[in-house]
């Protein structure tokens, strides 16, 4: 049979690997030889459920969303990554992570963070478990998402603004790699996506699959059956959007559907459609689509959401995309605001920017009354409510 999971070689079809300089060999050899054992362990197991349930708050509700179904013509159930601790599904990756990095007798933490989401995960679970948290941050990130600084610094963590290139997150990405580079010893990297070199896709997918195995036991509680007709989310590395399918990528009945960014549209120089405009290059570890020049440069990208402006993409999702698994559509930045004025509105819900491009895709699909739809909310909206403010619909 057919797996879209990774393969012994980690990669997915032709997408993935690890391409990695020879100073970080040994530290990704050490990660791969780990990470499955102990995510599989009993003791890592107990613990990650625990702190799952008592701290993060899940399972997170699925929430049939009565009048929304009837503006689209189906049932529409919302997974609700935006009650959790934090305000989004980040968190459960990094409390994944960082359980692994102490089993692996790792001291301090460094993370890459671009709107500030995944920085404020890491400095929270940091502050949590105890350890030293360094986060890089585009300067320009840091100027755009003040808050966020502030909410690192209070739980302890150093924030270092990065003045390299754009000084947004791919600029941050580099300087983690450079300053894993310097401390490989005692120093673990927590990525915030399915991105970067192997094992990183894997081991993300796996902590945030979470998301897809309360799917399963609440939609057999409310629907009694236990797979929807469709599944949707949005996708900027990848993350949410690969623990809400992670249990289903082998069920043929299960629809995929995954909304990138495509910014002012697909057709101008201002998008983060990667999977629409990108094409085969290397990427922070990892082979994939991105969005890059004729000169294989990578390009800026562009979307109104900082979560999902990243010129590349996670291995897993290139591959499906590729394999025709999932059907990805490039939401724009308008479409992404009327849909989060529209779930406000008719569910008294106001969803973080990342995932209103989830929403915008629903308008794009010709459901049956009878398609069970699930559609992960990733986040809220607590940290855009100023470009809300600013770009309220004129009808
Ligand atoms: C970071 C973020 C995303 C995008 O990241 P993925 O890895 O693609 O999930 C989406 N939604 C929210 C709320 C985020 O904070």
């Amino acid at each position: 049979m057919k797996t879209f999971q990774v393969n012994e070689e980690g990669y997915y079809g032709e997408f993935g690997g690890a391409y990695i300089p020879e100073i970080l060999y040994q530290c990704v050899e050490n990660l791969k030889n780990a990470y499955l054992k102990v995510l599989e362990s009993e003791d890592f197991k107990q613990e990650f459920n625990q702190l799952l349930r008592d701290y993060v708050g899940r399972p997170s509700p699925l929430y049939q969303a009565k009048r929304l179904s009837e503006r689209y013509g189906c049932k529409i159930y919302l997974k609700r990554e935006d009650l959790n601790h934090t305000g989004a599904h980040k968190i459960n990756n990094t409390i994944g992570q960082i359980l692994l990095a102490r089993r692996m007798g790792k001291t301090r933490i460094i993370a890459e963070t671009g709107a500030g989401q995944h920085g404020v995960a890491t400095a929270t679970v940091c502050a949590l478990m105890n350890m030293k948290c360094v986060v890089y941050m585009g300067k320009t990130d840091v100027e755009r998402q003040h808050i966020n600084v502030e909410k690192m610094k209070m739980l302890g963590a150093t924030v270092r603004p990065v003045t390299s290139g754009n000084m947004t997150l791919k600029d941050a990405t580099n300087e983690a790699i450079r300053d894993w580079c310097c401390h490989p010893s005692d120093t673990y990297y927590i990525i915030g996506s399915t991105v970067g070199p192997h094992p990183y896709p894997d081991m993300v997918a796996r902590l945030q699959s979470v998301i897809s195995e309360e799917i399963k036991r609440q939609l057999q509680e409310q629907e009694g059956r236990d797979y929807p007709d469709y599944l949707m989310a949005c996708v900027g590395g990848g993350s949410n959007a690969a623990g809400t399918i992670y249990h289903y990528l082998d069920d043929k009945r299960v629809k995929i559907v995954l909304a990138e960014a495509g910014g002012l549209g697909i057709d101008t120089p201002m998008s983060a459609a990667t999977i629409q405009l990108g094409k085969l290059g290397i990427i922070h570890g990892a082979r994939t689509l991105v969005m890059q020049d004729e000169n294989g440069q990578i390009l800026e990208p562009y979307s109104i959401s900082a979560g999902l402006d990243y010129p590349g993409i996670g291995p897993l999702h290139a591959n499906l995309a590729s394999t025709k698994r999932a059907k990805i559509l490039a939401i724009n930045d308008n479409e992404a605001l009327q849909a989060a004025f529209e779930l406000t509105r008719l569910e008294g819900i106001i969803p973080a920017l990342e995932s209103a491009h989830a929403l915008g895709a629903l308008a794009k699909i010709h459901f049956k009354p009878t398609d069970v739809v699930v559609l992960t909310v990733s986040g809220r909206g607590d940290k855009d409510i100023e470009t809300y403010l600013n770009n309220i619909p004129k009808a």
